[in-house]
């Protein structure tokens, strides 16, 4: 297939492991060592991108399109226009932690379908439709699967995503409401994962385009401009601190990446400390954080159980990176089991009014973990980033809150029940 177009900074795909170089095409692995492909840049060209260009932009990811491989062009872009999420003062959260350097929400929740995927999707897609891909796919535990479903509904463009049979049923209808095909696999989303491997081999599957999987270096992209945001938003300044979710640990690394590009192009400057990277997972599926506490770079696939489902991939691609960019920066990993998690969710909604998924109950349970063992310095300014949103898991917190009174509406009943 053919090669990005000209006004892409981009300029080959590089393996992660040996550094052999490839062309711009639909392709995630290496052929000579397996290693997975990531996307690099022509340096002098990202360089010429300014902070009052991209403060002119559109209020969404592609006001960093300078800065990223594919849709430069909007006519091109195949967008439901995610990002610049809201970055949330969580002051009654950091004096309830003791946190006194500042803490802050980076609420993706608020991307039109309701996770940070919006952004990797948007990026993935746009590339894809440059690479000439006539149908989209995705391997998902659940978020993906609705972005990839929305984005190809807006785009007039079939789809069809494939997820693990037990899902969320919020999940499943916020996908299936969008049309395309959704296909439920009998099995974890390692499965799926390796049965989506298989299918972009064959024929009938030659003109799709899986974003997490022949276009995965297109999608990883797309998480830095998380990292780009939150520091715009403070002031083009990087954050001491930041508290990341992992699946496959790309998110993780990407942020770390953006900051590190916008250090390197002279976007921010970089901060005398530096920054340090904490990730965050869940008891059921710990692979990379029990690597990290094991002290090994042996990740240990899992068969994955608990209530973090969109978090729930045993075999993390980028789960070797995610090691390297938290020991590098002097960071660490922690994890949080179904209480703790059902508790983050509640703590983070009662002190900041942001209803988090899954997800962003297991980064607010290990956040609060980090501090209590002196890992996260409360002294510095802190970002955690909420990746999904409350509504598509109601049931991991359904029975924990209710009503706080039952009352006849009278006044009576109501003095009756306390109120009065
Ligand atoms: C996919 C997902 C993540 C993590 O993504 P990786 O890049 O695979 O680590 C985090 N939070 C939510 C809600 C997700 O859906
Ligand atoms: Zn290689």
């Amino acid at each position: 297939m053919t090669v990005l177009g000209t006004a892409s900074p981009a300029r080959n795909l590089v393996c992660r492991a040996c550094g052999a170089t490839y062309p711009l095409a639909a392709q995630h692995a290496c052929f000579e060592c397996f290693g997975p492909l990531e996307v690099a840049y022509d340096i002098e060209a990202l360089k010429q991108v300014t902070r009052e260009q991209i403060e002119a932009g559109p209020n969404n990811i592609w006001r960093y399109a300078g800065l990223l491989p594919a849709g430069q062009d909007e006519a091109a872009r195949v967008t439901l226009n995610p990002g610049l999420t809201p970055l949330v003062r969580a002051d009654l959260l950091a004096a309830e932690l003791g946190i006194t350097g500042g803490l802050w929400i980076k609420d993706d929740s608020a991307n039109p379908t309701h996770s940070f995927k919006d952004r990797v999707v948007s990026v993935a897609l746009s590339a894809a439709k440059a690479l000439g891909f006539q149908r989209y796919a995705c391997a998902s535990t659940g978020n993906l699967a609705n972005s990839v479903a929305a984005h190809a509904a807006r785009a007039g463009v079939p789809s069809v995503v494939f997820v693990p049979h037990d899902l969320e049923p919020g999940k499943i209808v916020t996908t299936a409401v969008y049309g395309g095909d959704l296909v439920a696999i009998e099995g974890s989303y390692d499965d799926v994962n390796r049965l989506c491997s298989e299918l972009v081999e064959t024929d009938e599957f030659e003109d799709t385009a899986f974003v997490n999987v022949n276009v995965r270096p297109f999608y990883a992209e797309g998480s830095k401009t998380l990292g780009y945001e939150v520091a715009e938003q403070l002031g083009w300044r990087i954050p001491a601190q930041v508290v990341i979710p992992m699946a496959s640990g790309e998110l993780l690394t990407k942020i770390d990446k953006a900051f590190e590009e916008l250090v390197e192009i002279g976007l921010v400057e970089a901060p005398a400390e530096g920054w340090t990277v904490f990730g965050a997972q869940s008891a059921g599926c710990n692979p990379i954080a029990l690597a990290l506490h094991n002290d090994t770079d042996e990740i240990q696939p899992q068969k994955p159980t608990g209530i973090a489902k969109s978090l729930n991939i045993g075999d993390p691609a980028a789960g070797p990176y995610a090691l390297e960019s938290v020991r590098r920066t002097g960071g660490w990993m922690e994890y949080a089991d179904d209480e703790e998690i059902r508790a983050g969710i509640q703590l983070l909604a009662r002190t900041t009014g942001v209803f988090a998924e899954t997800a962003g109950g297991v980064t607010t349970a290990c956040l609060v973990k980090l501090v209590k063992t002196g890992r996260l310095d409360p002294a510095k300014e802190t970002v955690v980033f909420n990746t999904g949103e409350g509504l598509k898991t109601i049931d991991a917190v359904a029975e924990q809150v209710g009503p706080t009174y039952r009352v006849k509406p009278s006044l009576k009943a109501a003095k009756e029940a306390g109120l009065l």
